[in-house]
């Protein structure tokens, strides 16, 4: 359902993305492994188009947009596929000067043009999904870093997304608090949600995740189901690098 074909990233003469191709089954949870600067977070935002991929093809559910070097993608399809995605980032990204509940809401008062009451009535439900109901009127800084990410993952739900993507959700957390990150996305994962995950978080990892794909270098080096890969992995770059991560 979505679907990454062939998708290069280029920054000036650093290919960053070599051509990779990875199917996410509906319903599924992907998680994104490999040694830093490997090209997890980049290809994350090849999905969301947060980047826009040099070439290759992305594909979310009936919608798919092709990008070939020195190509145009017309700004409106784009926005009509990143609508379809929810991104969580390593450092929440809450916007500072709105409440809790405001966070959430902003995407669909501001893009959805949700009338601001039904907007509210959302945000709440999603605060209540994560555990945060009873800080909905709180400020970012106000919140532990768990929380404030509970928080930004109601934010990426809320426009009821394809697919969550997480960049590195728990890593800046305390362990404390990354469980409590870690149960909410398990809660998600449960519920069906369909997401792709870069993370270090062997625990998060192992926990949520059916498929493992482990990034090296802009390429894929091994993909799997994660009981495989994480157990009896194939190729010996990829036992090395989880042998770092126990
Ligand atoms: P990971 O998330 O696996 O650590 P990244 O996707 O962040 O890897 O980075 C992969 C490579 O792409 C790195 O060499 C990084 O320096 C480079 N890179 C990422 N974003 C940019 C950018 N906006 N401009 C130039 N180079 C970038
Ligand atoms: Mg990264």
């Amino acid at each position: 359902m979505i679907g990454l074909t062939d998708i290069e990233k280029r920054f000036g003469d650093n290919l960053v993305l070599k051509g990779v191709t990875v199917t996410i089954e509906e319903g599924s949870v992907t998680a994104l492994v490999g040694p830093s600067g490997g090209g997890k977070s980049t290809l994350l935002r090849c999905i969301n188009l947060l980047e826009i991929p040099t070439s290759g093809t992305v594909r979310i559910g009936d919608d798919a947009l092709e990008f070939h070097p020195g190509g145009k993608v017309p700004g409106r399809a784009i926005q009509r596929l990143r609508l379809q995605t929810g991104m969580v980032f390593q450092n929440f990204q809450l916007f500072p000067h709105r409440t809790a509940i405001e966070n959430v809401m902003e995407g669909l008062v501001t893009v959805l043009k949700w009338p601001t009451a039904r907007a509210r009535e959302r945000a709440l439900a999603l605060l209540e999904k994560v555990g945060m109901a009873h800080k909905a009127d709180a400020w970012p800084a106000t919140l532990s870093g768990g929380q404030q990410q509970r928080v930004a993952i109601a934010r990426a739900l809320a426009p009821s997304p394809k697919v969550l993507l997480c960049d590195e959700p728990t890593s800046a957390l305390d362990p404390e608090l990354a469980q409590e990150v870690v149960d909410v996305l398990g809660q998600l994962a449960s519920e069906g949600t369909t997401m792709v995950m870069a993370t270090h978080d062997l625990r998060l990892a192992s926990k949520i995740a059916q498929e493992v794909v482990f990034l090296d270098a802009g390429s894929v080096v091994e993909k799997g189901p994660a009981a495989v890969l994480f157990s009896n992995p194939e190729r010996r770059r990829t036992k090395q690098f989880i042998a770092t991560l126990k």
